[in-house]
């Protein structure tokens, strides 16, 4: 998967309308290269965060980071939506796992598309990581490292490109399965 800057996946983009290039190139020049560089002053304004239950359909729309500093409810309450829904085990997640969901939300939410990203996994015990198709025996599921996530609207091509934009660790894209893994372990891809 060479080439996946955002600006090369245009020509691929959907019918519609709001995904139009003019509203890319704005969310492109906004958009840091957020874990490689830091750039822009993205970073240090409250992070925000809409997050939707696949499973169970609660939403969490908070700011989790604000003054440098996790904010501790809105943190648990991230937490808790990206919880073993099956096992009904919540653990402290990354703050990292959720800077790259902030920085996909905020990708869209820039270009005037605010929408929750939808979590269809996200931490998962041993047993529950043993009966998913597919996962990794170390899966970074089981740290609460990652999630799987897709976007209402917006094509999973689109979205992984965009993950692998954000450079903030592995992204996995499984088209057929239409889910996109981001985690905060090293920089890596692949395709499920
Ligand atoms: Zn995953």
């Amino acid at each position: 998967m060479e080439n996946l800057l955002i600006p090369s996946s245009i020509e691929s983009m959907p019918r519609r309308q709001f995904l139009r290039s003019t509203a890319l190139l704005t969310a492109a020049a906004w958009a840091p290269e957020v874990f490689a560089q830091q750039s822009g002053d993205y970073w240090s304004r409250p992070r925000a965060l809409w997050l939707k239950r696949k499973e169970t359909g609660e939403e969490v729309r908070t700011v989790y980071w604000a003054d440098g500093q996790l904010v501790v409810d809105a943190y648990v309450q991230c937490c808790t939506l990206l919880r073993d829904v099956r096992a009904g085990s919540v653990v402290q997640m990354n703050p990292t796992l959720l800077d790259i969901l902030c920085g996909v939300y905020g990708w869209f939410a820039q270009a005037g598309m605010e929408r929750p990203i939808v979590v269809t996994s996200g931490y998962r015990t041993n047993a529950t990581n043993n009966m998913t198709e597919g996962a990794a025996r170390n899966s970074m599921h089981l740290v609460g490292r990652a999630a799987d996530i897709l976007v209402p609207d917006v094509p999973t091509d689109y979205l992984a490109r965009l993950g692998m934009y954000l450079r903030g660790g592995g992204v996995g894209y499984y088209a057929t399965k239409h889910f996109v893994h981001v985690d905060s372990g090293r920089l890596r891809t692949w395709a499920g």
